[in-house]
């Protein structure tokens, strides 16, 4: 992996940059909490752009999947957690129950008619090998939050 020293709040300014105009074609309102500008991370960018860019596309989805007229929203932030960030990405969609919580990471499980069951395994090896971790927790009817922890870094 091509690894660079990068700003958390700026990572994910520019990720949101990337889905904001699908969001507004889906009228779902993103939102990216006040991040510290020191917390740093080393890592491939193009691979956690894409993870985290996979996390949002899910959760446009599962706002989808809620019938009726349904606000959608989307709220993106990281704080620290010792030598760690935590990035968590919290959705009001359709949410998900046990069953299916113990699967979303298997390679090519998938509960959409055109989905690939790809995005979240790819999503844990990317993550793995950065030394993070991936979490998820979830309620159906209510939404679901995925928490992605990395290794901070110092400046070099
Ligand atoms: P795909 O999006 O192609 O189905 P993923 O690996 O991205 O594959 O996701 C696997 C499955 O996990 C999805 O089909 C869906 O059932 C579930 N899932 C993932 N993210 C969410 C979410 N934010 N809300 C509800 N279900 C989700
Ligand atoms: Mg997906």
């Amino acid at each position: 992996p091509q690894k660079t020293v990068v700003s958390v709040p700026s990572l994910l300014k520019d990720t949101l940059l990337l889905s904001e105009s699908e969001a507004l074609m889906k009228g779902c309102e993103m939102r990216l909490q006040q991040i510290n500008e020191s917390l740093l991370v080393s890592i491939d960018v193009k691979q956690i752009k894409q993870v985290i860019l996979n996390i949002i596309k899910n959760a446009m989805e599962a706002i989808e999947e809620v019938q009726g007229d349904h606000a959608g929203m989307i709220e993106i932030g990281a704080k620290q957690e010792g030598n760690y960030v935590n990035i968590s990405v919290k959705d009001n969609g359709n949410g998900m129950d046990k069953t299916l919580l113990t699967r979303l990471f298997d390679p090519f499980f998938t509960t959409k008619e055109k989905g690939t069951g790809l995005g979240l395994s790819v999503s844990y090896k990317i993550i793995k090998n950065h030394g993070g971790t991936i979490l998820v927790d979830s309620m159906k009817g209510e939404g679901t939050v995925f928490m992605i922890s990395l290794p901070l870094t110092h400046q070099v």
